[in-house]
This record gives structure tokens, sequence and C-alpha cells, in this order.
């Protein structure tokens, strides 16, 4: 018979067996070293045994790929101080009572939880979904715990769609601590009272850090932070999202086009053109020959077409360049009055927006700061929403974010 030692890693306590069932299985019964726990009442440490508790069966570390458990009888000791003599067993710091599992075991299956699901996690543990919730609820707050960050400086405000197609958004607020991102909180929706009551929420100290705010063209983001912060806050949009809005313009023409030469070709020449939406939605440098070819071909039915694109593409070539917020101020005024000299109406609500917001937007000029972070965290909240169908709780989506952000580090 061949032993194998066991690596337990808990503190304070003794093991008094290991023993291995028929499946493989693996039991460690564990006892405490320490002679005494604080009295619940009271608080002294309490050293009079009073007797046993029922016996606890914990997950712990698979070994080997054998599933281990720890078993303990916490002891209940009696304080002689209090009146009635009250009995409090003890707790350890290596388990939680509520958590069916050591701490290290709740570590190990949270790191298992990095960028897979809870469902594929407990088909590996052979553990249920519910204990799995149940960790990651004893574990990972479902909402910011402000004494973990010092300042914020660059505050990102951001929103994803949570079901594909829908108009249904939450909003990120997310910030970069150390370089690395941190949610803030995820709000269940884009209302601005919703938004304005969160920024409310931060402590007065941190709230005073905040420098920069990014986000996109939307009032509802934009007023409550000039609200909150007050006027010494920079806004800024971020260069990504004042393309959306653009691209808008071109998207609205092309629907508008295509519905007109539906009409006018035949159906053959008219199927030429099916997947202009994606190819006006690519780099120009990424198309292929045959995608370059439909484009012309468009640009043939369509002169409006072909106008509205080259602003477009002359619009992310300014916000290409680095330039200074002066000479970028003189080149998007001068795009304005091209566009509109020309007969073009598609870019109207956008230059509207434009605006507006022309110093938000013009502070992108400034240092360049845009919510990448946030765009880099839109991305592992849009894998997590595939790899975890059907959270829309936005408590859950916090605590499973923070789970994929924090990674190994494990601070949560
Ligand atoms: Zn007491």
């Amino acid at each position: 018979m061949t032993t194998i030692s066991v690596p337990i890693n808990l503190p304070d306590i003794d093991v008094i067996n290991v023993r291995t069932l028929d499946n493989a299985d693996i039991i460690v019964r564990v006892e405490s070293t320490k002679t005494g726990t604080y009295c619940k009442q009271c608080g002294n440490y309490i050293t009079k045994y009073h007797g046993l508790n029922k016996t606890v069966t914990l997950n712990h570390m698979p070994s080997f790929g054998n599933s281990v458990y720890i078993e303990f009888q916490p002891i209940r000791y009696r304080c002689t101080d209090c009146d009635g003599c009250p009995t409090t067993s003890e707790k350890p710091s290596w388990y939680q009572s509520t958590g069916h599992c050591t701490e290290l075991y709740a570590k190990y299956i949270l790191d298992l939880l990095i960028n897979s699901t809870v469902q594929d996690v407990g088909r590996q543990e052979n553990i249920t979904y519910k204990r799995i919730v149940s960790i990651i609820k004893n574990h990972v707050p479902g909402k910011m715990d402000w004494s973990k960050i010092e300042k914020i400086r660059d505050l990102g405000i951001d929103e994803i769609s949570l079901k594909k197609g829908h108009k249904d958004f939450v909003v990120i607020i997310s910030t970069k601590v150390n370089g690395r991102s941190v949610v803030l909180g995820i709000l269940e929706n884009r209302k601005k009272d919703t938004v304005k009551d969160f920024l409310s929420s931060i402590p007065k100290h941190l709230a005073k850090t905040v420098e920069n705010v990014c986000c996109d063209m939307y009032d509802g983001f934009i007023n409550p932070a000039k609200e909150v912060f007050g006027s010494k806050v920079n806004i800024i949009i971020d260069r990504f999202h004042v393309a959306k809005n653009y691209r808008k313009a071109i998207e609205t023409l092309r629907k508008k086009e295509m519905k007109r030469l539906k009409s006018e070709l035949s159906e053959d020449d008219y199927r030429k053109l099916k997947n202009i939406m994606w190819i006006l939605r690519k780099n120009y440098s990424d198309l292929s020959d045959e995608d370059k070819e439909t484009l012309n071909l468009m640009f043939e039915y369509s002169p409006p077409m072909k106008k509205a694109y080259n602003f477009t593409n002359k619009l992310t070539s300014i916000f290409n360049q680095s330039l200074s917020p002066r000479q970028a101020k003189r080149k998007i005024k001068q795009w304005i009055a091209n566009v509109e000299k020309s007969d073009l109406t598609c870019f109207n609500t956008f230059i509207k927006t434009l605006k507006k917001l022309w110093n938000e937007t013009l502070n992108y000029f400034i240092n360049r700061l845009n919510s990448g972070f946030v765009e880099g965290l839109n991305n592992k909240i849009k894998v997590l929403k595939r790899r975890c169908y059907g959270i829309f709780n936005v408590e859950n989506l916090f605590q499973r974010v923070s789970i994929d952000l924090a990674g190994n580090r494990a601070t949560y």
C-alpha cells in the first residue's frame, strides 16, 4: 500500500486521522489546537470546556484529483463571567460556518471561476450550483467597498446592453487603480437619476479626487457628472463614442439609399450590395478586394454615400492624428463647415450633438484620455455574458466581473 501525504495547510489544527472512501474521496479528521474562544456575550477569552458541536464536513482542496473533506467538531466553551454561563463554540479562521467548505477551498473555487462559468466549475469539481453561488456570496461583495481605494482620478461611465437587440442597458462605472480596471458600480438602467444617485453615493473624500470623467455623448451621463463633481472636473467624450455617433449617420443614409436602390435596381444588382452594411463598419484598410468592389459599386449607385463615407473617414483621421486641442478644434470646425456646404443631411443630428458637446469632445485632445479601460471592461463583460447566460442581476454581475478582474490576485 502506498501512503500519500495530503497537504492540509490549515492553521491551528492537528490531524487525527485520514480515511479513504471506496470512491477514493479522502476524509481528514482534524481538531483545533486552540484551547479557548471569545465569549459571544462579553467578548472575554474563555477556556472552560463545555462539549462538542455536531461534526461538520467541509470541502477542501482536492488532492491528486480526489475530493478531500475536512471533518471537524468545534469545541464549545462556557463563560463563567456572564449571567447564565452562556456557551460559545470556537470559530476557526479557516472556515465560515455557513460556507460548507474551508476558506482555501473557497479561494480555489473562486480562482476556477475566473473566465469560467458556475456550471462548468460545478461539473468539474462536482459541487452544486447553489454551493458555488454561496461561496461567491460569502466572499465577493455585491457592491463597491470604498475603503479599498484611495483615489479615483479617472472615472468611466459606459453602458452595455445585456440582451442582444434589446434596449436593456446596464451602466458600468469604473476606474483604474495601479493600471488595473476596477468596477465601482453596475447600475440597472441608464436613467439620469440612477446615475446621479450612484455618483452621489461615492464618499466625499473620493469624489473630490475625480479629475476626469470619460463617457459617451449622452446627457444622462454628462449632466449628473457635472452636477455631482462640479465644474472643475473634465468631461471627456471618448473618441470611440464620437465615432459611434457619426457612424450612425452613415448607417441612416445607407438604409435610406438601400431602400431607394431596392426599387430602382434589378434584383441581381441589388443583391450584389448585400454585404454593404458590414463593409461600411470595417476600416478601409481591412477590406478585401471583393469588399472594395462592392463599396465602389455602392458609390456608383449612390454619390451621397460616397460623400458621406469620405466625410466619415476624414473625421476618423482627425482623431487619429496627434493634434493639439487648438489644431483639432480648427480641423473639426473645417470638417463641419464642409459637411454643411455639402447637400448631405445625414450628419445633421451628429453635428448638433457635437456643437452642444464641443468642449467635452475637444477635451479628448488634451491628453487623449479615453475610456479604453471601460472598453476593455466591456469586452470582459461581453465575454462574461456569453459564458454566464442569464446574469441580469446587477449585484451578481458586479460579483462576477470583480472575480474576473481580480484575476489571481483574489482581492475583490
Ligand atoms: Zn461572557
